[in-house]
């Protein structure tokens, strides 16, 4: 028993920076059955499981399908073969190469790396082998957007990196890493945004620990709207890092009010769904007239007939742009006003980045939205034990 605990231990604080390698399964949403292969500068090597390799020069084109259990395939200079997998290793460091799906809405990917496509029922999937800080700046580029200064992209990048060696073993039972859709981090491939790249290099290997060495629930949202939300109130899970904090950074942006109207009838269905009797309802209005953004703080739950309400679920339910609003009754009709954008926990991107356009450095706006976290190394972090 004893060995067992101590060998447990050992387990958990492992470091983590020998897994800087990562697979992630490119086109997870979609799913192709078939897929076209573009080699880019450098080269590859595909190879099928015969004898030799197969050079593929910078330009050739090769058309991989699944049939039955196994994928075929064929190049543009008219090779073909079949095999149980197929791997196009990279001939230089720098090689990159082109993936599409004829037909798919997700566009074109230029990736780096390795690439193994095997058959998977109805589909391919399609693994992309590849390092974290190579498939970082692509990743910050879909969060976080194409514009903002250094810092605002440093902060991002550290967050980035945080949540992808949190999340390694999502996929450990599908025998990868992460996939490519919202589930785990969208990934849109590799690129060359100079200010998103440098970011990433000017903070490689950083992440976000707590005092415990664990990494972090590195949560973002767009904007907070003044206020960000705490974790217990909008996730029912208490992290000492993701408590509310008060935002004077954000309230610029165009995303900080809102409102929308909801029909009576819509809002009368909602409260019965709740177990409360419509006309009972009074004390969950603002009072102020009807329109008028919240004020005074978020309100996380709201207690009508000993039934709790929170702000959360009235968000999913009406599909809202975050949880702190105000409620004011209007003719036929609930008018929900509100401030900010998402579900509001921990770092805010609007905020994040004006404070970096006043010269505020990352490490400190991290503190600002992630208090007492520590920015140290991955080989310093410990990956939280699963639940
Ligand atoms: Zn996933
Ligand atoms: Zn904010």
């Amino acid at each position: 028993m004893r060995r067992l605990a101590i060998t447990i231990i050992f387990l958990l604080l492992l470091p983590l920076a020998g897994r800087s390698q990562i697979s992630i399964r490119i086109f997870a949403r979609t799913r192709p059955a078939t897929i076209i292969f573009t080699a880019g500068q450098g080269g590859f090597l595909l190879r099928d499981g015969a004898a030799a390799d197969l050079r593929l020069i910078p330009g050739e084109v090769v058309i991989i399908t699944r049939y039955d259990k196994r994928v075929i395939y064929r190049t543009l200079s008219g090779t073909f073969g079949a095999a149980d997998s197929l791997t196009f290793s990279p001939a230089s460091a720098d090689a990159l190469f082109r993936v599409r799906a004829p037909g798919n809405p997700e566009p074109e990917k230029l990736l780096n790396g390795m690439l193994r496509v095997k058959p998977f029922p109805g589909s391919l999937l399609v693994l992309n082998y590849t390092t974290v800080e190579e498939c970082l700046p692509g990743v910050v580029r879909a969060e976080a957007g194409k514009f903002g200064p250094s810092h605002y992209f440093r902060a991002q990048a550290v967050v980035a990196r945080t949540y992808i060696y949190r999340n390694m073993e999502r996929h450990a039972l599908d025998g990868y890493n992460l996939c490519d859709d919202i589930h785990c981090q969208v990934y849109p491939g590799v690129v060359t945004d100079t200010v998103i790249v440098n970011a990433c290099r000017l903070t490689a290997g950083k992440v976000l620990t707590d005092r415990d060495s664990l990494l972090i629930e590195a949560a973002f949202h767009g904007n907070c709207g003044g206020e960000t939300a705490s974790s217990a109130d909008v996730w029912l899970a208490g992290y000492p890092y993701l408590v509310s904090v008060k935002d004077p950074w954000c309230s610029y942006s165009a995303s900080s009010t809102w409102r929308k109207s909801i029909s009576r009838a819509e809002w009368n269905s909602f409260l019965v769904s709740k177990g409360i009797t419509p006309g009972t309802e009074g004390s969950m209005y603002s009072g102020r007239s009807p329109g008028q953004p919240p004020e005074g703080g978020r309100i996380a739950n709201r207690i009508v007939q000993g039934k709790t309400i929170t702000s959360e679920e009235i968000r999913l339910r009406f599909d809202l742009r975050s949880s702190y609003i105000a409620m004011a009754p209007a003719a036929d009709s609930i008018i929900i006003s509100g401030r900010g954008y998402g579900h509001g926990v921990g770092l805010c991107q609007d905020g994040a980045k004006h404070m970096a356009e006043k010269k505020t450095s990352y490490d400190r706006i991290i503190g600002f939205y992630y208090p007492g976290t520590i920015i140290t190394d991955i080989k310093n972090a410990r990956r939280p034990p699963r639940p």
